[in-house]
């Protein structure tokens, strides 16, 4: 099945990326859906993302929590599905060579904490899977070994969506309140690991759920029913790349 994808670049405003109205304003005018809910059930990719407004960016924190997004305007409201796939790209500084293997990187730490502040604490919280990936040098691309292929790599994800399917009838994404503690069971070192990381690294608890969802789909992939020390440790590591305040 092929996926929609908006890929968007900057600069995009506020209306572009949430909805705009038809006729002006104080006319009002039909709302019509953007760039987030023309992503329904597909992905939404920003590239370079702190070089988004970050009045657009904070707007994408409604609908990555609740996939509706609703618009209001003096004479018009409207409610749109906003459900998505949320991806999105980013330097590690502002010249990009920040951990670079052989070029310099000549950003200032005051220029690299501003870059990467650009993305606020609330909408990092809801970003699951956070990588870092390095620059890879020559050798290691012309020389490296292969990877995994795709096939293999999707039928495993295919199985574990299947399992999630059969076990509750809905993605682990999807699981919310007294759900997720009767889908996420957790043996007691992985309790420990996970209520230690949530005070040691000041997760809200939101972020909590988050992680604990993400260990259900990693355990799902390894075809295991309870979560162990090692699915919680893996996605802990996914909320590390960058600050969490
Ligand atoms: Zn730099």
């Amino acid at each position: 099945m092929m996926q929609k994808m908006a890929h968007l670049h900057t600069p995009l405003d506020i209306p572009a990326i949430v909805a705009f109205i038809d006729g002006n304003y104080s006319g009002g005018g039909t709302p019509r859906p953007g760039e987030i809910s023309l992503a329904h059930h597909g992905v939404l990719f920003l590239d370079e993302l702190p070089e988004f407004e970050r009045r657009v960016l904070e707007v994408l924190r409604e609908p990555l929590e609740t996939g509706r997004i609703t618009i209001s305007r003096a004479m018009a409201q409207a409610d749109f599905p906003a459900r998505f796939q949320f991806v999105a790209a980013m330097n590690p500084c502002p010249c990009g060579y920040l951990g670079h293997p052989t070029r310099m990187c000549r950003c200032t730490l005051d220029q690299i904490q501003r870059y990467q502040a650009r993305i606020s604490g609330p909408l990092l919280d809801r970003v699951d899977l956070q990588i870092e990936v390095p620059a890879q040098g020559q050798q290691e691309i012309f020389e490296g070994p292969p990877g995994e292929p795709s096939d293999a790599v999707r039928a495993r994800a295919v199985a574990a969506r299947e399992r999630q399917t059969a076990r509750q009838g809905m993605p682990n994404s999807e699981l919310a309140g007294r759900s997720i503690d009767t889908h996420c069971p957790l043996n007691n070192e992985a309790r420990t690991l996970l209520r230690g990381a949530m005070q040691k690294l000041g997760w809200s608890t939101r972020a909590y759920f988050r992680v604990l969802k993400v260990a259900r789909t990693i355990a799902d992939l390894d075809g295991a029913e309870v979560l162990t020390a090692s699915h919680v440790a893996e996605a802990i590591q996914y909320r590390r790349v960058l600050r969490t305040a």
